[in-house]
């Protein structure tokens, strides 16, 4: 069988990048080693985990704020089985409507592990298949940690964290960033201890200073604790529990605690084993990621490179994005993704949500601007649903008012910061969302709140 494109990986990047290339026009196959479709996301990542944070948020709401509403009786307990076939449900529902979507939009499925002979001959199994263009969607795999010897069981990845066979009792979380912080809050919520080990010296790197102190206030008012300067050395698995050994940096002291489970997430590195790019002379970046033009093109010709295997913020969304882009480009057409308006999410409760500069990126390239800021103290709906915690804010130049970034901590951050992406697509003003009316009562009118705290100020702060 000849292709006019083969992806290699179905995850978020590969498989709507398939898919977008098939309604083009083109002849499409995807290759995946995978039992399902959907990649780390859909099969052990953002998926599994959203499930588990819905399930373990309701069992907070319950056990925290349905007495205050008049809702008695007993509280819900939670049986982590059933959570975890709950899980497994979803999973499957998302796994099976991509391979619906494949049939609907006449994408071949070819299972199996993907090397690529040389341009344009994708080896799967013993069958070489031919393409005229070849698209790397491999994504990434957990990065290991000096010391750190991760068995799934005791000391997992995020993998196995969402497959433990029993809720941990104490659980230690090396690396506060996304994915250490999310699982956490499952665990936690669960009624673990938890611990948070962090290198540096605040939590989620990258994101606004303000909204991280908040967030660390808050989840330690949940019950986390929170390490920061803490540079672990080792953790080892012990017969029935693991010890995790590090190095406070203020004073170099070493410390040692115990826990039943270790859950390792200081980052991932993408994942290109068995590719055979070595051979091919596919060039890499110093960070190891593929290099590729503004086309998505590697070195060499006929292929081409998406998603966490590349530069740029390792997320599903900015995957797909690309997916979509190098797909009109193969068709083609113009595809074209702004970097500069993919937001980023933590689906904690509060969530945290961001897009564009931050008040650090702004301040070290030297541009005025201005802040409008507004918490949801102030706003009517938050309050009725226990959900106050958190605020807006809205950066934007001091001189023209456009939009230069936005950082959300609060209900639905996650749902909220797409109207402040819309609007930096299209060049917006802070007055542009300010005179923009938006229902009341809603978490939404923070946002416009904000912006009218960019201008003459904000009506309920
Ligand atoms: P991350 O980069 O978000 O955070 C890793 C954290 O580990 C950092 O705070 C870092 O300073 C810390 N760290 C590194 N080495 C350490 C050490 N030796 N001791 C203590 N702390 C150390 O990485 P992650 O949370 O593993 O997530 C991996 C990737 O997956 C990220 O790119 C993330 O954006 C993505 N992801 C996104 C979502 C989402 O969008 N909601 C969810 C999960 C994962």
């Amino acid at each position: 069988m000849s292709y006019d494109v083969i992806f290699i990986g179905s995850g978020p990047g590969g498989y709507v990048g398939a898919i977008r290339a098939a309604q083009l026009g083109l002849k499409v196959a995807c290759v995946e080693g995978r039992e399902t479709l959907g990649g780390t996301c859909l099969n052990v990542g953002c998926i599994p985990s959203k499930a588990l944070l819905h399930a373990t948020h309701q069992l907070h709401e319950a056990e925290h704020n349905f007495d205050a509403m008049g809702l008695m009786g007993a509280k819900p307990k939670p049986d982590w089985k059933k959570m975890l076939a709950y899980k497994d449900d979803v999973i499957g529902q998302n796994t099976k409507g991509i391979e619906f979507l494949f049939k609907k939009n006449k994408v071949d499925w070819i299972k199996g592990w993907a090397s690529i002979e040389g341009p344009g001959k994708v080896k799967v199994g013993d069958t070489v298949h031919a393409a005229k263009k070849i698209v790397i969607a491999s994504g990434s795999e957990s990065s290991p940690l000096q010391g750190v010897e991760v068995d799934e069981k005791t000391i997992v990845t995020s993998t196995g964290a969402l497959e433990l066979g029993k809720i941990p009792r104490k659980l230690i979380v090396i690396g506060a960033g996304v994915i250490g912080l999310e699982m956490g809050s499952v665990f936690a919520r669960l009624g673990a201890e938890v611990t948070v080990l962090e290198y540096l010296d605040r939590i989620i790197p990258g994101n606004d200073g303000e909204v991280a102190k908040t967030f660390q206030r808050l989840l330690k008012k949940q019950g986390m604790e929170i390490i920061t300067g803490a540079a672990v050395q080792k953790a080892e698995a012990l017969k029935t529990k693991a010890k995790v050994t590090y190095k406070l940096l203020k004073d170099d002291s070493e410390h040692t605690i115990d826990a039943d489970t270790v859950l390792l997430a200081t980052g991932r590195r993408p994942y290109t084993e068995g590719l055979g790019l070595d051979r091919l002379g596919v060039k890499l970046t110093d960070r190891g990621q593929i290099a590729t033009d503004r086309h998505y093109a590697t070195s060499v010709e006929g292929i081409y490179a998406i998603g966490d295997a590349i530069e740029g913020p390792m997320l599903a969304h900015k995957a797909e994005d690309e997916g979509m882009a190098v797909a009109e480009i193969l068709a083609g057409q113009a595809g074209h993704v702004n970097y500069g308006t993919i937001p980023g999410v933590i689906y904690t409760w509060p969530e945290v949500a961001s897009v564009g500069e931050t008040e650090e990126t702004l301040k070290d390239a030297g541009r005025a601007y201005k802040i409008g800021k507004f918490s949801f103290m102030g706003n009517g709906r938050a309050k009725a649903n226990f959900a106050a915690d958190g605020f807006v804010k809205i950066l934007a130049d001091k001189e023209t008012d456009r939009i230069l970034g936005a950082h959300i901590i609060g209900p639905y951050a996650g749902d909220l910061i797409h109207e402040i992406c819309v609007a930096m697509e299209f060049g917006a003003a802070a007055e542009d969302l300010a005179r923009t009316c938006h229902a009341h009562p809603t978490y939404s009118e923070a946002v416009r709140e904000a912006a009218l705290a960019c201008g003459d100020g904000a009506i309920h702060a």
